[in-house]
Order: C-alpha cells, then sequence, then structure tokens
C-alpha cells in the first residue's frame, strides 16, 4: 500500500515471466470507484466517495476480490476496505502519520527493526490492493525499499547483526515482486549462519491467489529454512475456492500459514464475523495469529473500535471458540519491545 510508482512495473513483469498468469491479473485491477461500483450495481452518489482521499491513496482492488463482494450491498464488508470515502479526509485528532514509529526504527535502507531477533524487510511499497486503513498510505516508499540496489545494503545490515535470527519480508507486499528477485534475496540470505526462520507478511493470497503459482511454490519448499507464511483475511468472505486452492500450494511447501486481522468497525466488529472469520481460515489451513487493534493513522478514524468493545468481543471469542482459533488482540505503540496485548494500561 503505497502511493509512490510500484517497482513492478506491468510491463517489466510481462518481458522478464512471459508464461506468467499472475501479473495479467495484477493490470486488470480496478481503479476506479465508477467502475468498481458499477459492477456491484452500486450509484456513486449514495456511497461519499471522495476525489480527495483517492488522491491521497489510490484505489486498487483485483477483480477476483471484487468477485466476492455482494452485488447491491453498500455495507459489504469487503467493499468497505478498498473504497475511498470522505470519511477519511476528516482529521481527527490523535490520528497522526508515523502512528508506528517507523521512521525511528530504521536500521538501513529498507530494514526496520523494532524487536529482538527480527528484522523486517520492506522489500517493495507495492501492493495489490490498496486497503484504506493501512498505517502504510501515508508512508514514501520511494527510496526506502530493500530491493533498492541489488539488496546489498539490507543483507549487509543482517549479517552485520548476529543477534537477528529471523528475517521478515513485508512490505507493502513481499509478493508483488517476481519469484526471481525474492530468489535473489533469498540466495543473499542463505550465506549468513545465525538466520533461524523466514517470515513472509502477505495479502496476495488472499486477495490475487493466481500469485501463489509452481514457481513460488518450488521457490518456497526449497529455502533453507523453516518458514512462518503470514496472511491477511479480515472477514470470512474474502475465502472462496481459489483462495482455499492458494494456500494449500503453499502449505504444500511446508510453510507454517497464520493470520493477521486488522478490527474494523463496519467490516467485522461483532462477534459472528470474527468467529466465522477463524473458522474459515482453519478450514483453509491458517491459523489465527493476531487481531490488531487498528494504528491510528490520519484517515482511518472512521474504523476504530473502542477498547472495551475490542475485549468484550475478543472474551466472547474465547468463550465460543477453541482455544487455538482465537487471535491474540494487540496493538502496536511505538517504541515497545513486543506488540501490547490489550487492555493498555
Ligand atoms: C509486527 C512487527 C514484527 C513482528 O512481530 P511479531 O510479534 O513477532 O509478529 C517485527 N518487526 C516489526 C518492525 C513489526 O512491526
Ligand atoms: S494492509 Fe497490506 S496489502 Fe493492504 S495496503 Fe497495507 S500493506 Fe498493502
Amino acid at each position: 500500500m503505497i502511493t509512490a510508482a510500484p517497482v513492478l512495473t506491468p510491463e517489466k513483469a510481462v518481458l522478464t515471466l512471459p508464461s506468467d498468469r499472475w501479473q495479467a491479473h495484477w493490470r486488470q485491477a480496478i481503479r476506479e470507484p465508477e467502475q468498481l461500483l458499477a459492477e456491484l450495481g452500486l450509484a456513486p452518489a449514495d456511497m461519499g466517495v471522495s476525489a480527495e482521499a483517492l488522491a491521497q491513496f489510490p484505489l486498487r482492488v483485483p477483480r477476483s476480490f471484487v468477485a466476492r463482494m455482494r452485488h447491491g450491498d453498500p455495507a459489504d464488508p469487503l467493499l468497505r476496505q478498498v473504497l475511498p470515502i470522505d470519511d477519511e479526509m476528516q482529521v481527527v485528532p490523535g490520528f497522526s502519520f508515523d502512528a508506528v514509529g517507523d521512521g525511528p526504527a530504521k536500521k538501513a535502507t529498507g530494514v526496520i527493526q523494532k524487536y529482538r531477533g527480527r528484522a523486517l524487510l520492506v522489500t517493495t511499497g507495492s501492493c495489490a490492493i490498496h486497503c484504506r486503513y493501512c498505517f502504510r498510505r501515508h508512508f514514501d516508499y520511494a527510496g526506502e525499499n530493500a530491493a533498492k540496489g541489488g539488496w546489498q545494503e539490507a543483507v549487509a545490515a543482517i549479517a552485520a547483526d548476529p543477534d537477528i535470527d529471523e528475517v521478515i519480508l513485508s512490505g507493502g507486499d513481499p509478493l508483488s515482486l517476481t519469484t526471481s528477485k525474492l530468489a535473489e534475496l533469498t540466495e543473499a540470505l542463505a550465506g549468513i549462519g545465525h538466520i533461524k526462520r523466514l517470515r513472509i507478511h502477505s495479502r496476495l493470497p488472499v486477495v490475487l491467489p493466481e500469485r501463489v503459482d509452481e514457481e513460488l511454490v518450488r521457490w518456497l519448499a526449497a529455502l533453507p529454512w523453516p518458514v512462518a507464511f503470514v496472511i491477511h483475511a479480515n472477514h470470512a468472505n474474502e475465502f472462496d475456492a481459489s483462495v482455499d486452492a492458494a494456500l494449500s500450494r503453499l502449505r504444500a511447501s511446508g510453510a507454517q500459514l497464520l493470520n493477521q486481522a486488522v478490527l474494523l468497525r463496519g467490516v467485522n466488529d461483532n462477534l459472528d464475523a470474527l468467529a466465522a472469520l477463524s473458522e474459515r481460515s482453519f478450514a483453509a489451513g491458517v491459523l489465527p495469529y493476531y487481531l490488531y487493534q487498528i494504528d491510528r493513522v490520519q484517515g482511518v478514524a472512521h474504523f476504530e473500535v473502542s477498547d472495551e468493545q475490542a475485549l468484550a468481543l475478543h472474551a466472547g471469542l474465547m468463550a465460543r471458540l477453541s482455544g487455538y482459533l482465537v487471535p491474540k488482540l494487540v496493538r502496536e505503540i511505538a517504541g515497545d519491545s513486543s506488540k501490547r496485548p490489550l487492555p493498555t494500561a
């Protein structure tokens, strides 16, 4: 999620990987609110679409994700995650531009370290979908991604710190990059003896399941470390047969699949929706990991759920579901040594 030019231009992708289908799906993403709403049988005038919000963070949503939205439903939980609306332009006190302190946590170009042992690589600023609630809607990725200059600065920073035992590929969405670009990185990391685990944070298996192609699975299966693959789905409706198939291919690579979700008003802020999300994730082979309280960046206040309600929902999940289906309810506080469980002090 980002406003800078994507690292992977469609033209380049076609030249370097002519046989891959996922770039075609990527290119066919919808970018016009009018087109999105027309496909859903909704009138723009009724939806509070905002040209300013669109200019700040463009609309982008893959067609297969749109196909999972309910036709004619202005409150559809998938639609609400991607449609730029007037509410985003409210200036709300307490909602800032770098709510999670990424600026000060920078270790090298594209390398963020906040927690012991884990280095997070901003591999790219590019995403297949633009989620309106994303804390990175304000982040300038133009010169800040680790892929710049063939990964050298990022790899050198990790090699120089023996305390780092886990590398997290994040972004943006790391699977926006071609598999050969990712393989370039992991080949360089394979020479660093103190790395014990690789983690990948990606929304692509959910929003563009075609990305999980044979080449990607071969790359994952051949990695020299155990892999944790953290997907991001906020609602059970985000899953369909194509997503199930993509997740089952990922599992076949040997990766451990986890889900992180964001608690979002009007999307999943009720017990039935959250329970269904956990159950549907597990049916697809994915364990719930985190349920985040939203990062307080400008433009997302209308999505916020109060801590009181969040805690009540979490207690409701505990009372309803098997323990392993209950995600940890956390929020990120700049300067903390880990994500912070609710309740906060
Ligand atoms: C969230 C985050 C992590 C991962 O934290 P876990 O609790 O291990 O999932 C690592 N690095 C950064 C910078 C993060 O924001
Ligand atoms: S939530 Fe993830 S996929 Fe969505 S815009 Fe942010 S980084 Fe991209």
